[in-house]
């Protein structure tokens, strides 16, 4: 146990982990005093709230090390290259995020955790692993960058006997030493390379997921990469690595035979021979990416001991989130899908995956991704495209230069109302049959508060669609 008495620790960042991470520490202790880049009429609120508690809070000044700092607790969003950081490593101070408290004050006293990351599939996937955990009589919760605390979740009322946590490469990055009981990394491809710098300090920084596992690390057979993470991994003995494919398993891997998801992996009551788990059919939806999320989950779940069984209840039980391939509507023989979580390429090329033919509505803020890849693999479905936001043109070029026979509508706007013209477009470019896909491949804030504004938007237009005929 550490103590924390009279410790002087650094907060950076007033928010969602920053607020309770203060009142945890001052609770215990510490002389703590939050810093803050913003200044606004919102934080000048949360400060007062605090210092009213008996917390320091400095608005307008996140880049200078309070005297005497001996501990700094991150907002995990804060990027390594700030120079409060920089003025840390000057003087010794180490650095946790979130998480890495959470582990710290209980984390391995809580529960064992069965930790999940990946550039996409992550909030799928843990949610599918809390389903089979709980259909295998189990209490857990799924947690993490999953928009419940870990902080909460370690230190509240609730006990568990399992947690699915997802963890983002930000948080891995500042939770040097969380050691799950079994890991997975999905899938990588370039993303938030604005944050980390490079696609190897991005991996590096997924790679973290796998120290110090005790049971299995998971990894992708399609992808690479996890493989090599795992090998570079520092393990605890007799820890295993398993794979997963949507093709036929080998030793020691999860895989696809004939529509059954089935299981040849070592799992900790040490059965050996395949399994037959789920079927493709009992996965909500059953697109080839989210088999892969599915077959991460049930790794997982049968590293911690879960019966075949109870994979297959919990994979039904199973619905997806929102705004994640969601079929809205039909209309005259069009299906409108909503997949406004497509926020970046590697997503948005799972969905165009799993249609065919498809009026495909894209755009937004590209996040200095490019669109060459993700049109070349998609141009054979595309029945025509409809382009929105504010990074539109760098699509219609990708389309021009790979896909020129696909006809093209460039809405000029990136005002709310423009989906309900997209939508509309789209809807003229449709015959019976195909899919209007929404699957922007940008994030949605030149046009939308956040994805789900924007799916709400999507399926707004197609119902209007459905009701009267126009969008
Ligand atoms: P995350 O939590 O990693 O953002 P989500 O489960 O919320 O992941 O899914 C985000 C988006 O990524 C969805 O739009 C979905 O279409 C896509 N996606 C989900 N799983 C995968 C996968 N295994 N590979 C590629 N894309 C995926």
């Amino acid at each position: 146990q550490l103590d924390w008495n009279g410790k002087k620790v650094t907060v950076a960042g007033l928010g969602v982990s920053g607020i309770p991470a203060a009142r945890v520490l001052h609770a215990r202790g510490a002389l703590v005093t939050v810093v803050n880049d913003g200044d606004d009429e919102r934080s000048r609120a949360q400060a007062a709230e605090l210092e009213a508690e008996g917390i320091t809070v400095r608005l307008g000044d996140g880049a200078t090390l309070p005297t005497g700092t001996e501990l700094i607790v991150t907002a995990p969003g804060w990027k390594p290259d700030k120079p409060l950081f920089a003025a840390a490593a000057e003087a010794g101070v180490e650095i946790w995020g979130d998480v890495e408290l959470a582990w710290r004050l209980r984390g391995p006293d809580a529960a064992p955790w069965l930790a999940v990351t990946g550039t996409n599939g992550k909030t799928t996937t843990v949610r599918m692993l809390a389903s089979i955990l709980e259909a295998a009589g189990l209490r857990t919760a799924a947690v993490g960058n999953i928009g419940v605390s870990l902080l909460d979740a370690v230190l509240g009322e609730e006990t568990y006997d399992v947690l699915a946590v997802e963890l983002s490469s930000y948080q891995l990055h500042w939770a040097p030493s969380v050691r799950a009981h079994s890991a997975a990394v999905l899938n990588l491809a370039p993303d938030h390379l604005d944050w980390h710098g490079t696609m190897e300090a991005y991996a590096a920084d997924k790679g973290r997921i796998y120290e110090g596992n005790q049971v299995a690390c998971v990894y992708n057979v399609a992808d690479e990469v996890t493989e090599d993470l795992v090998r570079e991994a520092d393990v605890e003995e007799g820890c295993r690595a398993i794979g997963f494919t949507l093709g036929t398993p080998g030793p020691s891997q999860l895989g696809v035979v004939e529509g059954i998801l089935v299981d040849r992996a070592f799992v900790a009551n040490r059965q050996k021979n395949a399994q037959e788990l789920a079927e493709v059919a009992d996965v909500q939806p059953p697109a080839p990416h989210n088999i892969a999320n599915a077959l991460a989950a049930a790794a997982l779940a049968r590293a911690f001991g879960v019966e075949a069984k109870a994979v297959r209840d919990g994979l039904k039980a199973f619905r997806p989130d929102p705004h994640r391939i969601e079929l809205v509507e039909e209309v005259q023989g069009v299906a409108y899908v909503d997949d406004s979580k497509a926020t970046n390429t590697h997503a948005a090329e799972a969905s165009l995956a799993a249609y065919d033919p498809i009026v495909w509505i894209a755009g937004g803020l590209a996040k200095g991704a490019t669109f060459d890849e993700l049109v070349q693999r998609s141009a054979k479905r595309l029945r025509g495209a409809v382009l929105i936001g504010a990074d539109r043109a760098l699509i219609r070029e990708a389309l021009a230069r790979h896909a020129p026979e696909v006809p093209v509508v460039d809405l000029d706007r990136t005002d709310t109302g423009a989906m309900s013209e997209a939508v509309r477009e789209a809807a003229r470019l449709a015959a019976p049959g195909d899919t209007v896909l929404l699957a922007p491949a940008c994030a949605s804030m030149d046009m939308f508060t956040n994805y789900n504004k924007r799916g709400e938007a999507f399926a707004d237009a197609v119902r209007a669609l459905a009701a009267t005929g126009d969008a």
